[in-house]
């Protein structure tokens, strides 16, 4: 038997419970994980409490993250005793997720830990620090270099926004941080932004051009956010968009890109190939300072799972949340 937690949709509604599960409901897989941490991602936040349809079958074991060491395996690149992570592929949407004490699924979509981190750092940086670090990697894809000028990063107290606030600012960026809780400053200070702007000036619908500013910038909010922020980069930069915090939509105009030339440059870790995914986690290990993760990070246990997925989606979640699962 092993805890998990499962969301069941039937007559009697949608919920998620803490339950005792025996091992031979797990799906079906060529490698079994024992489950060490979890975390709780915006994405989670979303599937347990049902508020969008990101599970798309049921029961589901929600948890788009996992740490773990493997306990049997038929896959080739993997042996028993193996400390590996496992972030997106659709585990907790379509296949069972990392919010368990165990996890069989398909050993192509596992990435062995980097010896540079422990269990509960790697879970620190997840699957929102793991698209951190693909945004960055899409910013120096397009050219942008710390010396062309300064990185806006929005949701910049969040999981995806406090890591690239800390890798950027590692490599030389001049970060400003956009958020709705001015009074973190002295957080996001610490890991790394150079100057903080209040969420306000970016949510409300704006004119299709501004005053060219950023260089660069990482948006985790989407709709007048995301446009505002094309209308006010410089010629020629570049966004790397990976979220809807803010909404869906995208309320912009075309003038940014032919008339400024700027790169709208979308991230998807959740299908991401398997050596980007590599890279990505090469990269964390270089360039993210231990000190700063061990600021972002903090531990609850699967008990508190629940009220915290409802507090994840309100935005009043600093940094990440580690799961210890057991
Ligand atoms: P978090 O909840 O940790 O952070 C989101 C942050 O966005 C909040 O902390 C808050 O920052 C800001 N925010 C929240 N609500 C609003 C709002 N209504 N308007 C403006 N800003 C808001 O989430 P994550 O960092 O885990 O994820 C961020 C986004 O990125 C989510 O939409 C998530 O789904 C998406 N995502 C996408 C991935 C992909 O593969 N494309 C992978 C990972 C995440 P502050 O308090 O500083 O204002």
């Amino acid at each position: 038997m092993f805890k998990a937690l499962l969301i069941e949709k039937d007559d009697a509604g949608y919920r998620a419970e803490l339950k005792e599960l025996d091992e031979s409901r797990l799906p079906e897989g060529d490698t079994l994980i024992r489950v060490s941490h979890s975390t709780l991602n915006y994405k989670d936040g979303l599937a347990i409490t049902g508020r969008s349809p990101v599970v798309r079958k049921f029961p589901m074991v929600p948890g788009i993250d996992l740490v773990g060491i493997v306990e049997e395996t038929a896959h080739p690149d993997y042996r028993v005793g193996d400390a590996v992570v496992l972030n997106g592929w659709g585990v907790g949407e379509t296949h069972w997720g990392g919010l368990a004490q165990k996890a069989r699924l398909n050993g192509d979509w596992l990435v062995p830990l980097p010896a540079e981190f422990t269990p509960r750092q790697a879970m620190a940086i997840g699957t929102a620090g793991y698209t951190a670090m693909l945004c960055v990697m899409a910013l120096e894809r397009h050219g942008v270099e710390p010396e062309d000028g300064e990185i806006l990063v929005t949701g910049a107290a969040g999981g995806v926004g406090s890591v690239a606030i800390a890798v950027l600012a590692k490599l030389g960026y001049r970060v400003v941080a956009v958020t709705g809780r001015t009074e973190d400053a002295d957080y996001l200070e610490r890991l790394g932004a150079a100057e903080i702007l209040e969420r306000s000036q970016f949510s409300s619908p704006g004119k299709p051009l501004g005053k060219e500013r950023w260089a660069g910038a990482v948006d985790v909010v989407g709709s007048h956010t995301l446009a505002n922020v094309c209308a006010t980069l410089q010629r020629g930069g570049v966004v790397a968009a990976c979220g809807l915090a803010g909404g869906m939509d995208f309320p912009a105009t075309v003038a940014p890109f032919i008339l400024r030339g700027v790169t709208l440059a979308g991230i998807d870790s959740v299908m991401c190939p398997r050596p980007l995914r590599i890279e990505a986690w090469r990269r964390l290990a270089r360039d993210l300072d231990l000190d700063k993760l061990d600021a972002i990070g903090h531990e609850i246990g699967l008990g508190e799972v629940i009220p915290t997925a409802t507090r994840i989606l309100e935005g009043r979640i600093r940094g990440r949340v580690i799961v210890d699962v057991d």
